[in-house]
């Protein structure tokens, strides 16, 4: 019995125990599920009640920089500087390149911090449901602009069924699947097809969904957003972290005060590639030139078109482009920036810049093939582009918007005659672009050096494709030149281009046709070469005032095989142009330099593009020295002459001589026109033809001392009257003696 009531006295105290402890625990664990659910009610109210607020920038935003971006940006900087600092013995050009390397490394960690963070953001419940709530009336959109391209008519012609793919990034409710594919079947039901329609869910479109008809591609999601911001971000340009912190504020006004919209696009698939060539499918719409984005990030230009596939050329590197890749339309013809950010600048044909000097940043950009100025827009040629060649200068004059030709074998002084010409049009205005195709690297370098040390860089654009880069780039590198020498000329300023040079761009594009498998015809070329040169040269032109009076003048040099000028492409330029200097490697070699042959050289725009002073001294010049170069032929086997015929060999050996010029040295119009008419005029008999350098220099120096009032006259360029022309002889006369005497 006593055990008993022991027994039921533990039972009581341990439930009474069990009772006072467990309640607590109990109550405790019950109130904090209650708290917790009440914060996450809270929670959901707050989110609910700050949708109104949601234009304003949220908390996490604001400190969204400091810990990604700011930490690194400062750690490039830091590093830079240090290594700026290191190099405190080398010259100010290697720090202000390491400087500019420095921005352009921090602008591309920016870019992708900003990036990065904008994916985190928009992973976050806020952004999540600002996808969410617009999923209805996306598909409302969608619907109604949901089509059926020719090119997926032609695919189901073949096929039968059409590919119908609805991605997103969670799961959709089940009536916008249902009412976007049962459009999609009544579209195709119209054209007598019927679809094979997918719904997938894709996490990495991080939000929204994505709709694919055949090529044609709706997209509304998280990924696309990155996608443009990115695009953005590189056309932009990012100074510090205010404009990143910026942008991060553009993509939340995107989202939820400007409501991005559904972005419309083609995607195609690669099929197969091969040296920089590649053939692709879907991409329907396409149109020639246009540009298309691989998956990879690298970039290529449309070329052909053919019933069931489009070929390409890739630039870039091509090995990353695998077959199957999937291909998307910018929508866009292939373009570079322009503009005067570029001058001074070295940069491939895309407009990438390779001097290490960090991007370019232009506003605009103009498309590298674009039709030639039409017949009303353009005006004659009539104002004179001087080039510092006496040579030249005299005898074939080159006016503004004129196309002429350098044409010569190798190593003839071609590539000299053009940079003389861009050293020459320092202080006058003129923009220059020097497109240099299939060249070495170290002849571009040699020849910016050589611009940069005489100040020319400052108007100067290299666009190089050097002979190491692919067939694709040398082909569209004088269309970019063109292009960027056309923002100025539509801009009403003169500018010069020269292609250095269209033999190799020939190559060039003989290589690409082969490999797209067009037919060869004259010497492999593919028929439609000379159109390619021709439809590039033709851009060059003099335009009307009314556009603007701006001209471009183009240079285009072609290299010649032992001599023959009347080969496939340089028989093609040579009618295309307005002209041609023949650089002969026999005077060449002679020592005659530069080597114009004047029989072979013509300028079919002539004397109008020369002042009228310069044509009144260089008339007869022609014919003098044709008669010169006859004469000499005769006298060569040491035939006796008379007083007559010595005395024309003695002048034309003279006249010879003042057309021999070093090269980087051109020279002011009023010292080509006064040495030529001193020669001309019998002043430098007395005078070694090897010593006629040092006449010109003494004579231009002494007559600028002397003679002010005759420079003057001169440098007007006006054609002269019987007493200027009395006075100029008096003038020249006296130097020549002062001279003479004085070297006695
Ligand atoms: P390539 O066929 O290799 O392109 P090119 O025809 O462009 O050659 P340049 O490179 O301009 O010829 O010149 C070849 C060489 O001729 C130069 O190295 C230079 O030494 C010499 N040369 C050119 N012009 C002159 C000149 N006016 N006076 C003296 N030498 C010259
Ligand atoms: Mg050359």
């Amino acid at each position: 019995m006593m055990i008993f009531v022991y027994s039921l006295i533990n039972f009581l105290i341990l439930a009474a125990v069990i009772l006072l402890f467990g309640r607590k625990t109990i109550v405790s664990i019950f109130r904090s599920r209650r708290e917790r659910i009440g914060r996450e009610l809270d929670e959901a109210q707050r989110i609910e009640n700050s949708e109104p607020s949601l234009p304003g920038i949220p908390a996490s935003f604001s400190d969204a920089l400091p810990e990604s971006v700011e930490a690194q940006l400062r750690a490039i900087r830091e590093n830079a500087e240090k290594n700026a600092a290191l190099c405190d013995e080398k010259t100010a050009e290697t720090k202000n390149s390491l400087r500019r390397d420095m921005l352009a490394d921090t602008r591309e960690s920016m870019i992708s911090a900003v990036v990065k963070r904008a994916a985190e953001l928009m992973a976050q419940e806020p952004f999540q449901k600002a996808f969410r709530v617009r999923e209805e009336e996306v598909a409302d959109e969608i619907v109604s602009r949901m089509e059926i391209t020719p090119g997926d008519i032609a695919y189901l012609t073949r096929h039968d069924v059409l590919y119908v793919t609805l991605t997103s990034a969670h799961p959709l409710p089940q009536n916008i699947v249902d009412r976007i594919g049962r459009r999609a079947e009544e579209m195709l039901a119209e054209v007598g097809g019927k679809p094979s329609y997918w719904v997938r869910e894709d996490p990495e479109l991080i939000a929204g969904f994505r709709f694919r008809v055949g090529d044609t591609v709706y997209d509304f999601t998280g990924a696309d957003l990155l996608y443009r911001l990115r695009l953005d971000m590189e056309t932009q340009n990012l100074r510090g972290d205010e404009s990143a912190q910026q942008l991060l504020e553009g993509l939340h006004d995107s989202l939820f005060v400007r409501k991005y919209g559904v972005s419309e696009f083609q995607l195609g698939r690669v099929l197969s590639v091969s040296d920089g060539i590649c053939w692709m499918d879907g991409l329907a719409d396409i149109m020639y030139g246009e540009v298309v984005e691989f998956e990879s990030g690298e970039r290529g230009m449309v070329l052909d078109i053919e019933a069931d596939r489009i070929g390409c050329v890739i630039y870039g590197q091509y090995e990353r482009v695998e077959s199957g890749t999937k291909v998307r339309r910018v929508g866009r013809i292939a373009s570079v920036p322009v503009g005067d950010a570029l001058l001074g600048r070295v940069v491939d044909p895309l407009g990438h810049a390779l001097d290490g000097r960090g991007r370019i940043f232009t506003a605009e950009r103009m498309p590298i093939e674009r039709p030639s100025p039409s017949i009303p827009d353009r005006a004659a040629v009539s104002r004179p582009l001087h080039t510092g060649i006496r040579a030249v200068d005299a005898l074939v004059p080159i006016g503004r918007g004129q196309r002429e030709l350098i044409i010569g074998d190798r190593q003839t002084g071609k590539t000299s005659l053009a940079v003389d010409a861009i050293l020459s049009q320092k202080g006058t205005g003129t923009v220059c672009v020097y497109v240099a195709i299939g060249q070495k690297d170290s002849t571009v370098t040699e020849i910016r050096d050589r611009l940069e040390k005489l100040g020319a860089m400052d108007y100067t654009v290299i666009v190089c494709a050097p002979a190491s880069s692919s067939a694709s780039f040398q082909y569209i590198a004088p269309f970019a030149g063109c292009a960027m020498a056309e923002y100025f000329m539509y801009g009403g300023r003169d500018a010069l281009v020269v292609y250095d040079d269209l033999s190799k761009h020939a190559v060039a594009y003989r290589e690409l046709s082969l490999l797209l498998g067009r037919p060869s015809g004259r010497e492999a070329y593919p028929g439609d070469i000379f159109y390619l040169h021709a439809r590039l040269l033709e851009r060059a032109a003099q335009l009307s005032p009314e556009m603007g009076g701006g001209s471009m003048t183009a240079l285009p040099i072609i290299e010649t095989q032992a001599g023959d000028i009347s080969a496939y492409i340089p028989t093609n330029v040579i009618s295309i142009t307005d002209g041609q200097i023949f650089l002969d490697s026999d005077l060449f070699n002679e020592g005659q330099r530069p080597a114009v042959n004047v029989g072979l050289s013509v300028s079919r725009v002539g004397g109008a593009a020369q002042t009228k002073f310069m044509k009144q001294v260089s008339g007869r010049l022609r014919m003098d020295l044709a008669q010169y170069r006859e004469l000499e032929g005769f006298t060569q086997f040491g035939a006796d002459v008379d007083a007559s015929t010595r005395r024309v060999l003695e002048a034309g050996s003279r006249m010879m001589a003042a057309l021999r010029q070093r090269r980087y040295a051109p020279v002011p119009d009023w010292q080509e026109t006064l040495l030529i008419f001193a020669v001309s005029e019998g002043f430098a008999v007395g005078t070694d033809p090897e010593d006629m350098e040092n006449f010109a220099l003494r004579l231009s120096e002494r007559m600028e001392k002397e003679h002010p009032e005759i420079v003057r006259l001169l440098s007007a360029g006006k054609k002269l009257t019987d007493d200027e022309r009395g006075q100029l002889r008096d003038a020249v006369a006296a130097c020549v003696e002062r001279a003479s005497t004085e070297a006695a």
